[in-house]
């Protein structure tokens, strides 16, 4: 069941912000994904290819979908017709093999890297100094057709809202230093998509352009 009371609640934080939601509806029925689209949600967020395609195949042609978990590289030519952002790119192979795809199938794709944030030795992503060693070596410009939008990441899974927030702090000021250092003048390295449902609020506190936000919306 979805809750539309919070839907309405979220997007119009978002919007004091100038954030967007991404409603994620990974193990979620079809009939969820409808019952936020006809309440005006249209960026959704999937985890995993085998999920988002079908779900794709069925839905109204005018939802966004946003893939926000970890791409194994034999999905990565099927998911580049159906993502409008791939928010997990989380490893340099990754990115080349998604430029070639996209380069064969006449298209460009957009993509956030994934940056690692958390305690958790388990997450997926990037450090600081891999992104930024990549950047002074020129790797991104060898790109054909991924786009690279932005930033995304995690923070730990705890209560403690300090160390949330820390997080959140320093991916803002990474991000904000890639874009003085090296990208004043890309237009596409705009989004820092970081928040979920229990720590959203922080997030759009501390500079997320884009929230993902699943359990919250369901009831
Ligand atoms: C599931 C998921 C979310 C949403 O989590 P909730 O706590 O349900 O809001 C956000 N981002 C990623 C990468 C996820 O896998």
């Amino acid at each position: 069941m979805v809750n539309t009371e919070i839907l309405q609640a979220i997007q119009k934080e978002c919007a004091e912000y100038n954030a967007s939601l991404i409603a994620v509806s990974k193990n979620r029925p079809t009939a969820d994904i409808l019952a936020l689209y006809d309440q005006g949600q249209r960026d959704f967020g999937e985890n995993r290819v085998q999920e988002l395609l079908p779900k794709s195949g069925v839905l109204p042609g005018d939802i966004n979908w946003h893939l926000i978990g970890h791409l194994q590289k034999n999905k990565a030519k099927s998911v580049i017709p159906v993502a409008t952002l791939i928010h997990s790119a989380d490893s340099i192979a990754l990115i080349e093999l998604l430029d070639e795809w996209a380069v064969q199938s006449g298209r460009t794709i957009k993509i956030l890297l994934q940056m690692h944030i958390a305690r958790e030795e388990n997450k997926y992503g990037f450090s600081g100094s891999e992104i930024l060693q990549w950047l002074d070596e020129g790797g991104p410009a060898l790109l054909k057709a991924v786009r690279i939008c932005g930033l995304m990441g995690m923070a730990t899974f705890t209560e403690d809202q300090n160390q949330i927030r820390k997080e959140f702090r320093q991916l803002r000021a990474f991000f904000d230093r890639v874009k003085r250092e090296f990208w004043p003048d890309n237009k596409d390295f705009g989004v820092l998509s970081m928040g979920m449902s229990g720590d959203y609020k922080l997030a759009l506190a501390e500079g997320s352009t884009m929230i993902r936000v699943g359990s919250a919306l369901f009831s």
